[in-house]
């Protein structure tokens, strides 16, 4: 799946919303989130974010792994 890194933080440009073809992008208090088992892995999204804050999740940089976590905990709340 793709992931949203930090650069999304108090963004939430939402264009990404608009493009995703399954509806599988989530806004959270300060930053929008991609689920990572509804993501179909189509890539639409991550030319259009204004701020290149989406990653596929295989390739994020070291510096934004807190941000894998960050989603699955967003997910896994009740
Ligand atoms: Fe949605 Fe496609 Fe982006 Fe996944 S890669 S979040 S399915 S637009």
């Amino acid at each position: 799946p793709f992931l949203i890194g930090d650069a999304c933080v108090d963004v939430k440009d939402k264009t990404c919303i608009t493009v995703c073809p399954v509806d599988c992008i989530y806004e959270g208090d300060r930053k929008l989130y991609i689920h990572p088992d509804e993501c179909v892995d189509c890539g639409a999204c991550e030319p259009e974010c204004p701020v290149t804050a989406i990653y596929i999740v295989d390739d994020v940089p070291d510096e934004l792994t807190w941000a894998i976590d960050d989603n699955t905990r967003f997910f896994s709340e009740p």
